[in-house]
């Protein structure tokens, strides 16, 4: 049989049972999770494992993210078909994936160079096309691609990272993990005009963001 088909059923029962039942109605955001194939996101020894309700190892200490955390994320991001997304922490590419297919174009960033090359690697032979992966310290924003409609932190950062602010389009949604190693809380940061509306959600559990605007070193457990 192929994977294809193999794992149709057990992401069938992922869109059910983890995110239908727990509240997320966005058919957009249901639908692009029902469509990119996670087992082709995860080291191929967890591709058993890829439909479960947590995140999994990637390497160097790095996950990707619980499939609830990825929708929450995405679906509060209310994205239409022609907005540009930035993603800070790309990883293995999944959460990049799902963006794709809600926006018109997905840039990510990943400090890590063998994830960023890996996951650059997998969205292409995969065939999506419209998303740009760099490599670098994503607490700097990419400015040369900004204004972005949505901005997706998929690490906890101490604060704000003040450039993201300034790269959001008017009318743009960003959000991010803030908090240390051990809690953290999802905020979501609209801009206004020249103020920026914040509300909190759930708590979360994210890897660190490492870099300028983010923490200097990972935090200590
Ligand atoms: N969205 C990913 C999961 C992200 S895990 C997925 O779908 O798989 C968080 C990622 O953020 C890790 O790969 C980590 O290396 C990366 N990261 C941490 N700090 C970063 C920074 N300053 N800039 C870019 N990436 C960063």
């Amino acid at each position: 049989m192929l994977d294809s088909e193999k794992y149709g059923p057990q992401r069938t029962e992922m869109i059910e049972k983890q995110l239908r039942r727990r509240g997320i109605t966005d058919a957009t955001v249901l639908a692009a999770m029902a469509e990119v194939p996670r087992h082709e996101f995860v080291p191929h020894e967890l591709r058993s494992r890829a439909y479960e309700d947590a995140p999994l190892p990637i390497g160097g200490g790095q996950t990707i993210s619980q499939p609830y955390i990825v929708a929450a994320m995405t679906a509060a991001l209310r994205l239409q078909p022609e907005d540009r997304v930035l993603e800070i922490g790309t990883g293995c590419g999944y959460q990049a994936a799902v963006l794709s297919r809600l926006a018109k174009e997905v840039f990510t960033i990943e400090r890590r160079a063998e994830l960023a090359s890996a996951a650059s690697e997998k969205l292409a032979r995969l065939g999506y096309s419209n998303v740009h992966v760099h490599c670098g310290d994503g607490t700097l924003g990419l400015p040369e691609f900004a204004p972005f409609d949505a901005i997706l932190v998929a690490a906890a950062a101490p604060a704000v990272p003040q450039p993201l602010l300034g790269q959001l389009a008017e009318g743009g949604r960003m959000i991010l993990p803030i908090g240390d190693a051990e809690h953290q809380e999802l905020r979501l940061i609209e801009k206004q005009g020249t103020a920026f509306l914040t509300s909190t959600m759930e708590g979360c559990r994210f890897v660190p963001l490492v870099g300028y605007y983010g923490w200097q070193e990972p935090p200590s457990r």
